[in-house]
């Protein structure tokens, strides 16, 4: 089964050609970060213009480099939500428009839960139940999964998104945006003990997570510095802000899947491609004997190969959508 994803929910533009949900025939990413970044951000009606501009030339490309033709095809799959409205109905047009053209069935892929299917691209044989972190630049999603068809969101975050926070941190220290990167690169220069941060999390309770109140405890405690005549290095800061998020992220995360006693965990989004973030993760599920699964850094952050994954399941068992679905900025899971 051959599937035709495509992703443009925020500032990629990405197609991609997929066999049986797992082999990646092509996956083309055209990044928008470049045209962003003098903004410091992603500027929505900017985004949307330039899909529009890329959106052909990448599916074209994701064709060429499969080596198929539109006529291969068995089905379109296109993101239909989570995520900016302008940028997602460019893609959910063309996907329409192909799949009339070519009379093949429409499936609309929820964005958060194609994150997670990025783990099915690299390891084949993901076995239900899991429990998935998702961490991404809106989303820090832990998801209760027992079957293709039944994901349940089982926290989420209070306020600002994990990846968020890494760009507005990395905002407030004067580093590139996006911030996750940028902050990842000057932690291996620094030490968190330098510069220690407050947790500021509920803990037990329940799987929600907050990151804002850390925020603005790094903006306190750099200022306080500062009045001090203290002298602060950004390198210290990113170090500690780096390993309090991934603190409170494996807080978060174990505790789910002791409280849903499920053998596996899966993380996915833009900041699963964070190197401490992946190295803490992989020695503590050592500790506890989890099976951690984490997808290569390039199918972490926005890609269409994993909307082509997640279409497959919904394929096989004919969940298609009608030509008059419409975008939806703010879709729920499941
Ligand atoms: P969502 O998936 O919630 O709609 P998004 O699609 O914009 O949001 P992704 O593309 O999955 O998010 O991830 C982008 C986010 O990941 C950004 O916030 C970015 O800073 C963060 N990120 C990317 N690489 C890293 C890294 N190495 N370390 C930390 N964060 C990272
Ligand atoms: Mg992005
Ligand atoms: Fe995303």
């Amino acid at each position: 089964v051959l599937i035709l994803g495509i992703e443009t929910s925020c500032d990629e533009t990405a197609a991609a050609v997929v066999a049986d949900g797992y082999e990646i025939l092509s996956n083309v990413v055209s990044s928008q970060v470049e045209i962003h970044r003098c903004f410091g951000g992603v500027v929505p009606e900017v985004a949307s213009r330039r899909h529009l501009e890329m959106l052909n030339p990448v599916i074209d490309l994701a064709l060429k480099e499969a080596g198929v033709s539109f006529d291969d095809l068995d089905a379109v799959a296109v993101t239909q939500g989570p995520g900016l409205l302008g940028s997602l109905l460019v893609g959910l047009m063309a996907a329409k428009s192909l799949a009339f053209a070519l009379k093949l069935p429409l499936i609309a892929v929820h964005h958060i839960k194609a994150h997670v299917y990025a783990n099915f691209l690299a390891y084949p044989r993901v076995e239900f139940p899991f429990v998935a972190l998702v961490v991404s630049g809106g989303h820090t999603d832990l998801i209760y999964a027992t079957s293709h068809s039944d994901f349940r969101l089982i926290g989420r975050t209070k306020d600002d998104a994990a990846g968020e926070a890494f760009d507005k941190v990395a905002r407030f220290l004067g580093l590139e945006y996006p911030g996750g990167p940028a902050i990842e690169r000057k932690a291996r220069q620094g030490d968190p003990a330098a510069f220690p941060l407050p947790h500021l999390q509920r803990t037990g309770e329940d799987f929600d997570t907050s990151f804002s109140g850390l925020k603005t405890a790094v903006i306190y405690r750099w200022r306080q510095a500062q009045e001090k005549g203290e002298k602060v290095r950004v390198e210290d800061v990113a170090a500690s802000f780096q390993a309090t998020v991934v603190e409170i992220l494996q807080e978060k995360a174990f505790a789910a899947v002791r409280a849903f006693k499920v053998p596996t965990l899966l993380l996915a989004g833009g900041v699963a491609a964070n190197g401490h973030l992946r190295a803490r993760f992989t020695t503590r599920a050592q500790e506890e004997g989890i099976n951690l699964l984490i997808p290569p850094p390039a199918l972490c952050t926005d890609n269409a190969a994993m909307v082509a994954a997640a279409a497959y399941y919904q394929f096989l068992r004919g969940d298609f959508a009608p030509l008059t679905i419409s975008a939806e900025a703010g879709l729920p899971l499941g």
